[in-house]
C-alpha cells in the first residue's frame, strides 16, 4: 500500500522537468565519453568557447570585494531602496515610460512570476502565455491552483500572431475578471523571437481595448530575462516607453533578473517592476507583493543587490560590464548565425531567431528526435512541439555541423 501524507492539492507534484532530464542525460554521457565528444545543448547559461561557465569579470570583481557584512546581512523585505532604484534604471535605460513605477526585490524573474500569479489571479483562473514558452510558467500556475492556456505565438508568416493573442484574451475575459498574460520578450525562450515595435503596439492596443470594461483587471507580465542579450541597449528597450498612460485596470509588470544580465544565476536576485498610471495601484503593488515576499522567502540576497548598486553608480564599471556582456552577446549571435546558415543549407525549418540564449526547431516528435540525437552524442531539450538548442552554451566548433545532425535525426524518426 502506498502512503501519502500530502494534502489533496499537493498530491502528485513531481519535480523533474524535461530540461533537467535532458541535462542529466548529457552529464551522464560526459562522464562516459568525455566532454570533448559530447554536444551539450541543454544548458541555460553562457559557456565560453572552452565550455566554461562565464562570470562577467566586472561582476566577479565587484562581488569578491563586497564588504562581508554586505554579503551576510539581511536586506529589507522589499529590497534595498538603492537596489530598487538601480533595477528600475537599468531596466528602462533611456526608455522610462511616463507612469508610476515601483519595484519589489524578488528571487530572480521566477520570484516575480510567482508573486504575480499569487496576487493578481483568483484561484482557478487561467493565465495566458504563448504556445512556445518557458516550461516552468505552467508549474507556477499549477502550484498556485491556477491553469495555463496558450495562444499561438506565430502566424503563417512567422510573425507575432496578434489574432490568436486577441482571441484568447477575449475568450478568457469572457470567463474571468482577472487576466494575467505572460509575454517573454525580447529574446524569447525558447525561440529567440523579439516583437517588433508594431507588434508591441498591437498587443497594447488589444489590451487597452479590453480594459475599457472597468470590471476587468488585466496584468501584462513582460518577462525580460534575456533583455541584456537582445541587441543594442536602447533599441531593445524602445517598447518600454509605450507602457506610459495605460488605463488604471491594466498593469504592466516587468520581471527583472540578474541571472543572465549579470551572470548571477544562483544568487537568486531580481525584481518585479510595476508600471501603472494609478497611484493607488502602485501603492497596492508595493504592499501586497512585499507582504507575499515576507510569506515566501523573507528577504532577497543582499550581496547581489549591493553588487548592482555598486556597478550602477560607477559609470566606468557599468560601461566595462556592458562591454563584457556585449562580447558574449556577439558570441551567441555568431553561434546562432552559423546554425541558421547551416539549417538553410540542409532544409531544416527553424522558428524565427532574432536573439537570446536558445533557438528552436519545430518537430512532430521532439522526444524521439532528441533520443535519436543521442546517437550522435548531441543533447538537446525536447519541448512540446520542437527541439530547443542552447546556443548560449555550445562552442563555435561544436555548432558547425550541428544543424545537419538535427536534420538527420528529424529524417530518421
Ligand atoms: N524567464 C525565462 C524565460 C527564463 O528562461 C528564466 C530562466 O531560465 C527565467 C524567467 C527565470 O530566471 P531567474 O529566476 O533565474 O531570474
Amino acid at each position: 500500500m502506498t502512503v501519502s501524507l500530502a494534502a489533496s492539492h499537493a498530491k502528485g507534484k513531481f519535480g523533474l522537468d524535461k530540461i533537467m532530464a535532458a541535462s542529466a542525460a548529457a552529464n551522464k554521457a560526459i562522464t562516459q565519453y568525455g566532454r570533448d565528444n559530447i554536444i551539450n545543448a541543454t544548458i541555460g547559461a553562457i559557456l565560453d568557447d572552452d565550455e566554461n561557465l562565464v562570470c562577467l569579470p566586472t561582476a566577479e570583481k565587484v562581488f569578491r570585494t563586497l564588504p562581508i557584512t554586505e554579503v551576510i546581512n539581511y536586506a529589507p523585505i522589499s529590497g534595498l531602496p538603492e537596489y530598487l532604484e538601480a533595477a528600475i534604471d537599468v531596466t528602462f535605460a533611456a526608455n522610462r515610460p511616463d507612469a508610476y513605477i515601483k519595484a519589489i526585490a524578488t528571487s530572480g524573474g521566477s520570484g516575480c512570476i510567482h508573486h504575480v500569479v499569487h496576487n493578481y489571479s483568483e484561484i482557478g483562473d487561467t493565465v495566458l502565455t504563448s504556445d512556445w514558452h518557458w516550461g516552468p510558467y505552467s508549474v507556477f500556475c499549477k502550484d498556485a491552483m491556477r491553469k495555463l492556456d496558450t495562444y499561438e505565438l506565430f502566424d503563417a508568416e512567422q510573425k507575432f500572431n496578434i489574432r490568436s493573442f486577441a482571441e484568447k484574451v477575449k475568450d478568457l475575459l469572457a470567463k474571468q475578471n482577472s487576466l494575467i498574460i505572460i509575454l517573454n520578450a525580447p529574446a524569447h525562450n525558447p525561440t529567440g523571437y523579439s516583437l517588433s515595435d508594431d507588434e508591441w503596439d498591437q498587443v497594447l492596443d488589444c489590451l487597452k481595448e479590453y480594459a475599457k470594461d472597468t470590471a476587468k483587471r488585466i496584468v501584462l507580465v513582460i518577462d525580460i530575462a534575456y533583455l541584456d542579450y537582445a541587441g543594442e541597449k536602447n533599441e531593445a528597450r524602445a517598447f518600454m516607453k509605450k507602457l506610459g498612460g495605460l488605463p488604471p485596470n491594466l498593469l504592466a509588470i516587468l520581471a527583472f533578473s540578474m541571472s543572465k544580465g549579470y551572470t548571477m544565476y544562483g544568487q537568486r536576485t531580481g525584481a518585479m517592476i510595476g508600471v501603472t498610471s494609478s497611484q493607488e495601484v502602485a501603492k497596492e503593488f508595493e504592499d501586497i507583493n512585499g507582504y507575499t515576499s515576507r510569506a515566501t522567502w523573507s528577504s532577497i540576497n543582499r550581496g547581489c543587490q549591493r553588487l548592482l548598486v555598486t556597478i550602477h553608480k560607477d559609470k566606468e564599471l557599468e560601461v566595462q560590464l556592458e562591454q563584457e556582456r556585449n562580447f558574449y552577446y556577439r558570441l551567441i549571435q555568431e553561434r546562432a548565425a552559423i546554425f541558421t546558415r547551416e539549417a538553410k543549407e540542409v532544409n531544416l525549418n527553424m522558428l524565427p531567431y532574432i536573439a537570446g540564449f536558445f533557438l528552436t526547431i519545430p518537430a512532430q516528435n521532439p522526444d524521439a528526435v532528441c533520443e535519436k540525437l543521442h546517437e550522435d552524442k548531441v543533447f538537446a531539450v525536447p519541448l512540446a512541439k520542437g527541439v530547443r538548442i542552447a546556443v548560449c552554451a555550445v562552442p563555435l566548433k561544436k555548432i558547425t555541423g550541428l544543424a545537419a545532425k538535427v536534420a538527420k535525426a528529424m529524417a530518421a524518426v
